[in-house]
């Protein structure tokens, strides 16, 4: 009886919180009883026309208790049977997909074949999550959480490598030494490790950024934009300066990503297209070449990185002008050969890190998962995690888990959200497919993508003065396809404030666990590598 009350208590609870979700129309007060007493159990879990049809894989299982009963005691044994691995760290491989939020891993999930397929990272055995708000910012962006998670300290937003001492875009603030955080790379470079970073942005975007740069403004990777920002270049040394020249970045045995454009002045011509970015006559790829360290090696295609000898110890690979492709997006242009792919770029990384006895700390970015959301593109979005999850998968078959700490976690999160109540395998992609049969469709009559946004930009297809497009009226068959949003802004989608998933497997991996700071990850790592500061586990 009691229990009954309770249940009904709560419904009372949940119907007032959502303050009338479901009312009738004539419901014009949503707070007055009458509107309460209207929104009904049926229409905040509305039933399905007809039974739901689900794809074969696994449901004749599904359908019994003995095949959940099973997967949980087995679940179980394995949890109380994994021996905590109190080992140094002699690697640590820092994975970070940038803007895959929580929906991105579950859009993910089912494009691989199955709500319970999972990721090779989530197959990790501990996992937490990282709160990502910045000094200043409620929600983040990629400089200030890569400050966090690479450093250890918490800034303002786009700020990178400086402490929250040093305003956005001020010339002359983050000159002053004192307002430098250091980088988890730099504290592996003290320690005798080898250090390297490897993105599909830029190398000189604000994620592997904040791995050696110390700058006010993320936007200054070349001598361009920092003179765009009416500061002085001889004054405010640019983010290319600083990884080729830095006290981290030219250490740094491998660099692999995209930029070639914020190396070289716009005299140089490019490999493939157009010229440099740079205003200064300089061009940051020769000087890296001839700085005297031995056994260098610079490479700008798929074809060339394959190829590298195997005794290069530096190794700079630059495969785009900017940033570089979606994936999609090469296979589209049938263009395989040009570009590496992430898990590529990880084990050419990993094989030359890996010579140095005392062991290496390298860091991979998933980038462009950020640019798919941005764009309101999750096609592209996930086929970046799909990436992301294939390298992974590379780096933990290469390392041994006995010696080697793998870290998986995101800067930021994004607004797309997954809705509705769609059959069990229903194409992600697709429109929520309980629509279909007239029930669930949305107060304006129309069906509603299962995947959408809470924000997107004004030029995409998806918007309309008038009110939102007819799904059935849009193409989404392509990787670019846009989808759905609510607010529109000038700009592109935002980013989101909600927290990202943490993911360990080796060395201390049961220590990256709870709900967290951001800035403690580098704290973490360097415990069970013994480097850095702080508290070390030898
Ligand atoms: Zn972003």
């Amino acid at each position: 009886m009691y229990f009954l009350k309770l249940v009904y208590f709560l419904s009372l609870v949940a119907v007032v919180a959502l303050g009338g979700v479901g009312a009738s129309d004539d419901c014009k007060d949503s707070h007055s009883p009458r509107c309460r007493k209207s929104s009904t159990e049926h229409q905040m879990h509305p039933r399905p026309n007809k039974p739901f049809v689900s794809r074969g894989i696994g449901n004749a299982q599904e359908r019994t208790s003995d095949y959940w009963l099973n997967l949980g005691y087995n679940h179980v044994r394995d949890k109380v049977n994994k021996k905590l691995n109190t080992n140094k760290a002699k690697n640590i491989v820092f994975f970070i997909g940038d803007g895959m939020s929580i929906p991105t891993l579950f859009a993910t999930r089912v494009a691989l074949g199955g709500e319970e397929k999972q990721l090779s990272f989530e197959k990790f055995p501990y996992s937490g999550l990282a709160k990502t708000y910045c000094v200043d910012a409620q929600v983040a962006d990629s400089a200030c959480t890569g400050t966090a998670y690479m450093t250890g300290v918490k800034t303002n937003f786009m700020t990178l490598g400086v402490n929250g001492q040093v305003p956005l875009s001020d010339c002359k603030a983050a000159n002053n030494p004192t307002t430098h955080t250091e980088s988890i790379l730099k504290w592996a470079l003290d320690a005798g490790k080898s250090a390297g970073i490897v993105t599909t942005t830029t190398v000189t975007h604000a994620s592997p950024g904040a791995s050696y740069a110390h700058v006010a403004d993320r936007m200054w990777e070349d001598d361009y934009q920092v003179r765009q920002s009416g500061c002085d270049p001889n004054e405010t040394t640019d983010i290319a300066r600083q990884l080729i020249h830095g006290a981290e970045g030219s250490l740094f045995k491998v660099i692999l990503g995209g930029g070639r454009g914020h190396m070289r002045d716009a005299k140089f011509p490019d490999e493939e297209d157009g010229f440099g970015f740079r205003n200064d006559s300089r061009d940051l790829i020769s000087e890296w070449l001839n700085d005297g360290k031995p056994n260098k090696r610079y490479v700008w295609n798929r074809n060339d990185l394959l190829n590298t000898p195997t005794n290069t110890d530096y190794l700079l690979g630059l495969f785009e002008n900017s940033h570089m492709k979606f994936r999609q997006q090469t296979e589209e242009m049938n263009a395989q050969n040009s570009e590496p792919t992430l898990e590529e770029m990880t084990r050419s990384a990993i094989n030359i890190l890996k010579k140095n006895n005392k062991g290496f700390v390298l860091f991979v970015e998933g980038g462009l998962i950020d640019h798919g959301h941005h764009y309101t593109i999750p096609k592209a979005a996930v086929g970046e995690t799909i990436e992301f999850h294939k390298a992974i998968q590379a780096a933990r078959d290469i390392l041994e888990e006995k010696d080697s700490l793998i870290v998986v976690s995101s800067d930021h999160s994004h607004t797309m959200s997954v809705s509705g109540y769609p059959t069990r395998g229903n194409d992600i992609f697709s429109k929520t497919d309980r629509t279909l049969g007239g029930v669930g469709l949305a107060g304006d009559g129309m069906p509603y993508m299962t995947l959408s946004y809470a924000n997107g930009p004004i030029f995409s297809t998806q918007y309309s003065s008038t009110g939102r497009v007819n799904p059935d009226n849009s193409d989404f068959s392509r990787w670019n396809s846009f989808y759905p949003f609510l607010v529109p802004t000038t700009d592109l989608e935002t980013h989101a404030g909600d927290d990202v998933g943490v993911f360990a497997s080796g060395p201390h991996a049961h220590l990256f666990t709870g709900v967290m700071e951001q800035s403690h990850l580098p704290h973490l790592m360097a415990y069970a590598a013994c480097i850095g500061h702080g508290p070390k586990s030898c």
